[in-house]
């Protein structure tokens, strides 16, 4: 295993178990290390600190372990299941109301570069470095031996995710499909609701399970109100507004492949089609030309506006205008569900993007409860960075 030395007084986030090694951190490379290669992290005086994959960049080492196991042959396996662990702990793995979960999520479970997504036996893999990219062969072998038969396909989803380098086939497939298995989509289950997903056509890995806490919060809250959801994708908060006896539910997505899936799903769940409308349109124009005062529950759920810092300001001036316009439509007594899913944009900025918003409209406007990722979505104490999703529910009077 090639050796990277650190810059004397440089180990310090390591020695904080912060996963990643900055590139202007390091002092010296023994060695030639391919990107991708596991290396081992020293201090300037020669002590282990941490193994982990090599990368070319700004972060020169992603930390797969800080004890030196990372070359052990069940060093994925035992990552696997331990992950397993936590979301069989935590009511997902093994629930018979919800089939669907995040099994990895980089960070949050030791494995930076790496997420991988279930759908009631289909593993969908998304490799965000090369080091994970380069490593499926032996996720896939973990994933069968924790899963066993349960374990129906993998599905390698990385191709808009991995870096791009030359001499990998970022080329999205199956790395295993058990016999018999001939499906791209499936039909999983989330808090008791049915939801198709397709891990091939779909965005992400298929299905945002990120918002599951959420959807069930607005669940809670839906009876009898009249819904509109923005940014819908394939209608995870409608169908749990419809289940939970919302009057009408309007779903706007910009996305006609997501609303035909919206289609697809609100019949799937035996809802009578006239308690739902799909609109395939840009949010912001619909929500401009709908009248005042229509609908008493609103969900805000935009895609990241800022994918970096250097858009951060542009970010937040637009989610200033979308809240703001929300705010203004909005019925005296409504509750407002609005996201942010930009890591850049931290949750004291976001709030202020929404308070900014509410001044403008001049409206009462309350915090009922601060929203974020659920628990198969762990942040990692040591990398705070990986607290992303982020939300406010309102009340405006
Ligand atoms: N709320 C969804 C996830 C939203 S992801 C859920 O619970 O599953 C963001 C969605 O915004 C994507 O489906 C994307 O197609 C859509 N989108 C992006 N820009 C848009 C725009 N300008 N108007 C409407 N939809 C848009």
């Amino acid at each position: 295993m090639d050796k990277i030395y650190l810059k004397k007084g440089r180990e310090d986030s390591l020695l904080r178990f912060h996963p990643w090694v900055f590139s202007g951190a390091v002092a010296q490379i023994v060695g030639n290390p391919a990107e991708g290669d596991l290396v081992g992290v020293f201090s300037s005086s020669g002590e282990f600190l941490a193994e982990g994959h090599f990368q070319i960049g700004s972060i020169a080492v992603r930390i797969l372990s800080f004890s030196a196991d990372a070359s052990k042959p069940s060093f994925f396996e035992d990552r696997i299941r331990s992950a397993y662990k936590l979301r069989e702990a935590a009511g997902l793995a093994g629930s018979a109301s919800t089939t669907c979960y995040r099994l990895v999520h980089g960070e949050g479970d030791f494995l930076p570069g790496l997420i991988i997504d279930w759908y009631d036996g289909v593993a969908v893999l998304q490799a965000h470095s090369v080091g994970m990219f380069r490593a499926k062969k032996k996720i896939t072998e973990a994933l069968k031996v924790v899963y066993g038969d349960a374990l129906k396909a993998v599905y390698d989803k990385s191709s808009g995710t991995a870096p791009f380098k030359a001499g990998l086939e970022l080329i999205d497939g199956y790395l295993y499909k058990a016999e018999g298995f001939s499906s791209d989509e499936a039909v999983v289950l989330e808090g008791g609701n049915k939801f198709i997903v397709n891990w091939c056509e779909g965005q992400k890995t298929g299905f945002f399970l990120d918002q599951r806490e959420n959807r069930a919060a607005v669940g809670r809250l839906a009876a009898g109100r009249n819904v509109l959801n923005l940014f819908c994708y394939t209608g995870g908060f409608s169908i749990y507004a419809l289940a939970a006896g919302a009057l009408h539910v309007d779903s706007v997505d910009s996305s006609s492949r997501a609303m035909d899936l919206v289609d697809r799903n609100v019949e799937l769940n035996g809802f009578a089609p006239d308690r739902h409308t799909s609109i395939c349109a840009d949010a912001i124009d619909f929500l401009k030309a709908s009248p005042e005062g229509k609908y008493d529950l609103l969900i805000v759920d935009p895609p990241a506006f800022a994918k970096h810092r250097g858009a951060l300001s542009n970010a937040l001036r637009a989610y200033r205008r979308l809240n703001a316009a929300a705010i203004a439509k909005a019925a005296p007594g409504s509750f407002i569900f609005t996201f942010s899913c930009s890591q850049v944009v931290d949750k004291e900025a976001f709030a202020l993007a929404v308070f900014s918003a509410a001044a403008e409209t001049g409206r009462k406007v309350r915090i009922l409860d601060r929203l974020c990722q659920p628990s198969d979505h762990a942040v990692n104490i040591y990398h705070p960075e990986g607290e992303y999703l982020k939300g406010l529910l309102l009340y405006v009077e």
